[in-house]
């Protein structure tokens, strides 16, 4: 049976001390998305980090209040119920969490937006391997090209899903996020993000076609703007086989 709200928590010991250990938590704090039982959020404690956790369930809410009641009553915890898709979240500086699966991409997109200084995350091994697809490739999609252009970004280890109560299906991959200025100038980021997203839309078409269909994304003069000024070997190619600097290349036109 699929466990409710993604809630595999970790059993390996050894796995919560290899994923704490990957970040220099002194004087930091940490947001820690989906605390479930606390295994992680007491080995990020214990290592000396402030803690601001968000927990969609209300249930282990109030469990991990009575287990960590000396930690908040000193305020190195703060929880916080609710949904990290859309809740404002608690200020932090990085980011150290085993993702509820379902909801990676909505919570990996607004981290981005938001801004941090390091994150370590867990996702579903598939999951992360796409979101790690170099541009160019067919794995990569829009999460990929959007966090490749903010983050560098670095596999850690896997998890078999041993590491896990209840066991997941699939295995899991811990990553590194860092973020960095883009490599290729990008004049206008909001109309980046724009462009990337009008891309994937439709990801089996051309270029052409993708900013044609764009309506609702870019105006279909800025569409039309961008396919008079782009050579013709690109506007056939699919957005998949583009490199990171095209991405840039066309939304520029777009701004200029
Ligand atoms: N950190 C714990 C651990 O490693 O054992 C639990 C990880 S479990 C994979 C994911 C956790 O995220 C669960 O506790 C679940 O209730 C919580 N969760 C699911 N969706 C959420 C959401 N949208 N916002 C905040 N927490 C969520």
């Amino acid at each position: 049976m699929r466990a409710p709200k993604d809630q595999h928590f970790l059993i390996d010991k050894h796995a919560v001390r290899r994923i704490a250990g990957l970040i220099d938590l002194k004087d930091r704090t940490v947001l820690e998305i989906g605390p479930g039982e606390g295994v992680l959020t007491r080995e990020l404690l214990d290592r000396g980090a402030r803690v601001n956790a968000v927990e969609i369930d209300p249930d282990l809410v109030e469990e991990l209040e009575i287990v960590f009641e000396d930690e908040i009553a000193v305020g190195t915890l703060r929880l916080q119920c609710g949904d990290a898709i859309r809740c404002e979240l608690p200020p932090f500086d990085v980011v150290v969490s085993n993702l509820p699966y379902s909801a990676s991409s909505k919570i990996t997109f607004r981290l981005l937006a938001i801004g941090f200084d390091e994150a370590i995350l867990m996702y579903q091994a598939e999951f992360a391997s796409r979101m790690m697809a170099p541009a160019g490739t067919p794995a990569c999609g829009r999460l990929s090209i959007m966090v490749q252009t903010y983050c560098s970004v670095q596999r850690c280890f896997d998890l078999p899903p041993q590491a896990f109560s209840p066991k997941p299906q699939v295995r899991s991959t811990v990553v590194r996020m860092i973020p960095r200025g883009p490599l290729f100038r990008i004049a206008d980021q909001d109309r980046y993000a724009d462009v990337v997203r009008a891309l994937f839309t439709h990801r089996r078409k051309t270029v052409r076609n993708c900013l044609r269909t764009s309506a609702g994304i870019l105006s279909p003069d800025t569409a039309e703007k961008i396919i008079a000024a782009l050579p013709d070997e690109i506007l056939s190619s699919r957005p998949e086989t583009l490199y990171l600097e095209d991405f840039a290349t066309i939304s520029n036109l777009a701004a200029e």
